[in-house]
């Protein structure tokens, strides 16, 4: 097979940051680092062959979500269907919550409550450790990566081991997810094989995805066994009965909570649906638009602790930063993401500059509508990462509107001052010229004049970058307006009597 990337690794669709230089991928990392996307996509592109065969991967996958959505004759009336349920929750999210946690208490769960990361973080710590644990198996969790879980809990003696696939690997190297359903997506195999044989001892050169399949799960079945305690994502939570739902297509989440007798479940604020049936359409187009399958391979729902002696369920229920986000009547809409992943694969940024390059734990269109929310500052440059084509709003289940979102922050992050002051000062000098049409015209009529006797080379470095890639078109003698009027001119002489 040809030299692709790991994109097996990794399928588990619950919701879900470590190179050998383990940068901090948290949202604070970023916004220390302050590097801008195009940077660091440079680094990214600079492997040409990894940028290809990424691309082409990803687009793969799209190609099967088109392929399976297509043999749904009702997709647009699921993707209508979908899209009010998760806006209509919106709307009730404290009702819906307070049912939850009554139903959820009724059946002997206990809810907890969290504002922030910090918060988040502290009550699982505190669930493990007034239990005495100190092994812990989680399934994907993008949530846990946003709150930065991981080294919080290392930090203080608690093994965490990732048991999805793809997770395990970008842990074991010390690296964040690349993509929100498959975070090994930017690796070759060649590179797993060698991270096996380093870390698991592996036999050296093994490439064949199965068998390395069968030495991750070989590796992990002994950490399952000593786990003291899962930790799983949630897809959705049910108002009407209290009951969570955590999808996968590994089944890890279901031997990480089968074996512990403490199951720990982190969700966050809008992943609430209102009735047991609201699941049918989110889960059929679930599956479809992320990986193009009719049905992931483990859909399971918890409802209270496993009825013996002993096991507990807590679900931790976290805000950080999402009722601000509810607040904004522009950007709202991205709540009702159900992270499928589909808007990063058809993505042409995303394909080409690799999940990394956005330094925030959801990459791709969706994460560039999110990380500006938490951080201006931080992730400004993100919406403009996006050539605007659209694709990723025709793509997405519930109708998120990405690509109007990501032009409305472009405009919102302009007005709160996050954009580079030598881009502020060119558009404020725009801005004036364009308010005074003689001297703009004046202006641009010399301009042309001057750059048709530039040489060339001296030409293509004043638009650079531009022109690194391109060439620029011959400069015309007359503006666009000049050659319609002399157009019209001569229209006019031709049909005078
Ligand atoms: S925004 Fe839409 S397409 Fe993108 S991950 Fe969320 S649900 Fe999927």
């Amino acid at each position: 097979m040809a030299d692709r990337g790991m994109a097996t690794g990794g399928r588990g669709l619950t919701e879900g940051d470590v190179a050998d230089t383990a940068p901090d991928w948290t949202d604070a990392g970023a916004a220390r680092g302050r590097t801008s996307h195009a940077s660091r996509a440079r680094r990214f592109v600079a492997d040409a062959a990894r940028t290809t065969w990424h691309d082409a991967s990803l687009w793969g996958v799209r190609a099967k979500r088109d392929a399976a959505a297509a043999q749904v004759p009702d997709w647009e009336t699921l993707r209508e269907d979908a899209a009010s349920t998760k806006r209509d929750a919106l709307a009730r999210l404290p009702e819906l919550w307070r049912r939850f946690e009554e139903r959820a208490s009724a059946a002997g769960a206990q809810v907890h409550w969290a504002r922030d990361a910090r918060e988040h973080n502290e009550i699982v710590a505190r669930l493990l450790r007034d239990r005495h644990v100190s092994r812990v198996v989680k399934s994907k969790s993008m949530l846990t990566e946003e709150c930065g879980l991981n080294p919080f809990l290392e930090a203080r003696g608690i093994e965490v081991v990732d048991t999805d696939l793809g997770e395990r690997i970008v842990q074991l190297r010390h690296e964040p997810p690349s993509h929100i359903v498959m975070p090994a997506i930017h690796l070759r195999r060649q590179e797993v094989g060698a991270l096996f044989a380093r870390e698991m001892g592996s036999a050296p050169g093994l490439e064949d995805p199965d068998a390395l399949t069968a030495v991750a799960r070989r590796d992990l079945r002994g950490r399952f066994l000593a786990a003291e305690a899962g930790i799983t994502g949630v897809n959705f939570a049910v108002a009407e009965s209290g009951a969570i739902v955590v999808v996968t297509n590994e089944g890890n989440a279901d031997l990480g909570t089968a074996l512990p007798p403490l199951h720990i479940a982190c969700v966050g604020l809008e992943k609430i649906v209102p009735e047991t049936r609201d699941l049918a359409p989110l889960l059929r187009l679930l599956a479809r638009s992320a990986t193009g399958q009719a049905i992931t391979t483990y859909t399971s729902h918890f409802r209270g602790p496993r009825p013996l002696p002993g096991s507990e369920l807590h679900v931790v229920v976290v805000d950080n930063g999402r009722s601000r986000l509810l607040a904004r009547p522009d950007f709202e809409e991205a709540l009702a993401c159900i992270r499928c992943g589909a808007c990063l694969n058809t993505c042409p940024v995303y394909r080409r500059s690799g999940g990394h390059s956005y330094a925030t734990t959801v990459p791709g269109p969706i994460g560039s509508v999110l990380a500006p929310a938490r951080d201006p500052g931080a992730h400004a440059d993100l919406p403009r990462a996006c050539s605007l084509c659209g694709s990723c709003s025709e793509v997405c289940p519930v109708k998120v509107p990405l690509h109007r979102q990501l032009l409305a922050w472009r405009g919102v992050l302009a007005d709160e001052g996050h954009v580079p002051r030598h881009r502020r000062a060119a558009l404020a000098f725009l801005s004036a010229l364009m308010l005074r049409p003689t001297t703009y015209h004046v202006l641009a009529r010399v301009a042309r004049s001057l750059a048709r006797r530039l040489p060339a080379p001296i030409l293509d470095r004043l638009a650079a970058p531009w022109t690194r890639t391109r060439a620029l078109p011959p400069i015309p003698a007359q503006s666009f307006r000049e050659q319609m009027r002399a157009r019209r001119r001569r229209r006019e002489q031709e049909h005078r009597p």
